[in-house]
């Protein structure tokens, strides 16, 4: 038995898929206009575990992803520059190179972090056809209306707008004082904008209303039911999507097809610093990439993400990673030590083991309970070493930790060197000099052991 936390009724639900063993994923991507700061990365973890136990439990997974190449606005709402022109501007390049180059990189990180990339990736500038498709739809049912700068959803006409987040459209309205411009009420939001001037922004198509592009949310309406269907299985996303953006794909879709657009609504809790939501607007904190820099591994982070449940929020601090850091690697190297046990196996004993493992990822993904779980495993002596080898890399192939991967250490020259003065000075007899050196290696994030065979460098 599968459950999961559905946002829709604020309960853990038994998971029933719509048809039998095959599943339909959805999940909002990324908007390919800078780098992925290591919050946004966080909400692409639980998907890809809810994937896989799903997999290993006989269903058949089709995961869509999207990723917002336009429409999607600096103010988040329905005002400012598009996020993708505007970098285009800024960096000289044509809106397409910056969505290639921005999504390229967030297509390495997910594979530097072992998330298995979607079945399909929806390109929201290759969904223009299907997306005025479903506003001329919306448009003949009666629900958008056209302002001076584009065509709206009327929430006003949307039973249930709202329902989601709980969100209190009645409330939204007395507080009417709040600007909202040329829309009709407060929730409004664009299906299709018109551009301001044609020809000044790079990315623009014709459409029965005017020259213009899509609004953000259309998109993933649009694309998922395209590729999924008019109702989809599950939907995850980060929760900051609960009262906009995933409140306006259900209305549009729901008004559009008068079916359930979504069984199953899947919210990752953010990943914050010092009590605020790391976000791209202020900078982003860390990139995947800074963390390398910094002699942290994908795997570190990966095992610092997995620390807390992804309902849950998570304070990011260099002294957790560090703890998780050491955490990873005490793991690996007692992996790498019961590799070498010959015990026999029995298969009995590994199976029953997973069953449990596989019993805390059901109960609405709880992954670190199975984490600590592996620990246990680790600890006790129910399963001999074979055994625990055997089982621990079956865990990996949910947790994707490369628990059983050699990792090349690249040793840079300026370590080589200083190793070797370090050298120099002991044989000179100049200990303490050795010794500062040997720290500023550390620094560094390596060490230097003394063996009989000659030093040998080693990452801390
Ligand atoms: P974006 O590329 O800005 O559209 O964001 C991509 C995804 O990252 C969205 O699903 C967001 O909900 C998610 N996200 C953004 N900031 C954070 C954060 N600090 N923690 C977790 N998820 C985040
Ligand atoms: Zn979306």
């Amino acid at each position: 038995m599968i459950r999961f936390y559905n946002t829709l009724t604020r309960k853990k639900e038994v998971f029933k898929p719509l048809k039998d063993k095959k599943i339909g994923i959805y999940t909002c991507g990324p908007t390919v206009y800078w780098y992925p700061h290591i919050g946004n990365l966080r909400s692409y973890i639980f998907p890809d575990f809810l994937k896989k136990i799903l997999i290993f439990q006989g269903y058949s997974v089709k995961h869509v992803m999207n990723v917002t190449d336009v429409g999607h606005l600096v103010s988040n709402a329905d005002e400012g520059e598009d996020k993708i022109e505007k970098t285009a501007k800024r960096e000289g390049k044509t809106a397409r190179e910056i969505s290639e180059f921005y999504f390229n990189i967030f297509k390495q990180d997910l594979k530097k972090l072992n998330i298995s990339e979607p079945d399909v990736w929806t390109k929201a500038t290759e969904y223009i056809k299907e997306q005025i498709e479903l506003i001329k739809k919306l448009e003949k049912k009666g629900y958008t209306y056209k302002t001076s700068d584009g065509i709206y959803f009327d929430t006003s006409k949307f039973r249930n707008y709202g329902k989601l987040a709980k969100l209190d459209v009645q409330g939204l309205k007395a507080g009417k004082r709040i600007a909202i411009g040329k829309k009709k009420n407060k929730t409004d939001f664009a299906l299709w904008k018109f551009s301001e001037k044609s020809g000044e922004r790079q990315q623009e198509w014709g459409s029965p209303w005017g020259i213009g592009f899509p609004g953000w949310h259309i998109e993933c309406s649009a694309m998922s039911m395209k590729h999924l269907g008019e109702t989809i299985d599950i939907h995850t996303g980060g929760e900051d999507h609960i009262s906009v953006h995933h409140s306006n794909e259900i209305a549009q879709s729901e008004a559009a097809t008068g079916k359930t657009f979504v069984r199953y609504w899947l919210h990752g809790a953010f990943l914050n610093f010092k009590g605020e939501k790391i976000s791209k607007s202020t900078g982003g904190l860390y990139t995947l990439s800074d963390l390398e820099k910094m002699n942290y591994s994908p795997m570190h982070l990966k095992y610092f993400y997995l620390s807390a449940h992804y309902r849950k929020p998570l304070n990011f601090t260099l002294e957790s990673l560090n703890a998780s850091k050491n955490a990873y690697e005490k793991l690996k190297n007692i992996l790498f030590e019961l590799r070498k046990s010959k015990q026999k196996i029995n298969k009995k004993n590994i199976e029953l083991a997973y069953k449990q493992f596989l019993e805390f990822l059901n109960d609405d993904l709880n992954v670190p309970q199975a984490l600590s779980y592996v620990w246990d495993i680790l600890r006790e002596n129910r399963l001999n070493d074979s055994e625990k080898y055997e089982l621990v890399l079956k865990f990996d192939k949910v947790f994707g930790l490369n628990l059983d991967k050699e990792e090349k250490i690249e040793i840079s020259a300026e370590i080589k060197k200083l190793a070797e003065e370090r050298e120099r000075k002991r044989k000179d007899k100049k200990f303490q000099e050795a010794d500062e050196i040997r720290e500023k290696i550390n620094k560094l994030g390596f060490v230097v052991e003394d063996t009989e065979k000659g030093i040998v460098i080693k990452k801390r």
